[in-house]
């Protein structure tokens, strides 16, 4: 798999002041393992990290934070001929932050809340020929359904679609279950095993897709 291939990963932590922050249940083990699959297989691995686990080997790791510096090192990296967007983005921030810490005596404080850039759409709108966006959905519900409407708007070669409310799937498990769907063909169920595995099944599709007549967008 010779390639260029960024990979975001984890959740992003969205000030409110100077300690704290609106965050999410993602690990990142699923982006690791995907960025480690894809290193091992011969690729050359930009991760976009929120986390701080072991980097895997041969992988160039961007430390970052927020949904506005997970977005300014994916578009430093948006050259990358596959883009495999596992971070669990906010899609919310509060507007302003506080510079200092905000004092418990003053009551709670009114956050207001704005959206933040939708990196991966971005990305697919500015799709160049022959690279490969590959995005995920975490649902609690109607899985297929949600996954293949953001395929589709984000205009992804795939997406990786998880059910998180199943035991042992999504953040923070080491294993995970999902759905793998194209914009043509049938959905393929991938059944419950570790991440590591998970992104040997997501990378054998990718392979799959660049090396289909005509390229990816075919
Ligand atoms: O949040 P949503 O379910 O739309 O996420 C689907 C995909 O879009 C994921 O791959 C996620 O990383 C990406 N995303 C993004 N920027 C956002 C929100 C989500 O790139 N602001």
């Amino acid at each position: 798999m010779a390639s260029t291939s960024s990979s975001p990963t984890g959740g992003t932590r969205e000030p409110i002041d100077a300690v704290r922050v609106i965050a999410n249940r993602s690990s990142g083990k699923q982006g690791y393992a995907i960025a480690a699959e894809a290193a091992a297989r011969g690729a050359e691995v930009v991760l976009v990290s929120t986390v701080e686990l072991p980097p895997p080997a041969g992988v160039e790791v961007v430390a970052v934070e927020t949904a506005e510096q997970v977005h300014a090192a994916v578009s430093a990296h948006s050259a990358a001929d596959v883009v495999v967007m596992a971070a669990a983005v906010a899609d919310f921030r509060p507007k302003q932050s506080a510079p200092g810490k905000l004092k418990k005596q003053d009551g709670p404080p009114e956050i207001v809340l704005e959206p933040t850039p939708d990196i991966l759409a971005e990305l697919g709108a500015a799709k160049r020929p022959g690279q490969v966006l590959v995005g995920f959905a975490a649902e609690t519900e109607d899985l297929v359904a949600n996954a293949a409407s953001k395929l589709a708007t984000k205009r992804l070669d795939l997406i990786v679609a998880n059910d998180v409310s199943a035991p042992g799937v999504g953040f923070g498990h080491d294993t995970n279950a999902v759905v793998l769907l194209r914009p043509a063909g049938e959905p393929v169920t991938v059944a419950l095993r570790d991440k590591r595995a998970i992104a040997a099944a997501v990378l054998d599709v990718v392979v799959e897709i660049r090396s289909a007549p005509g390229g990816p967008d075919n």
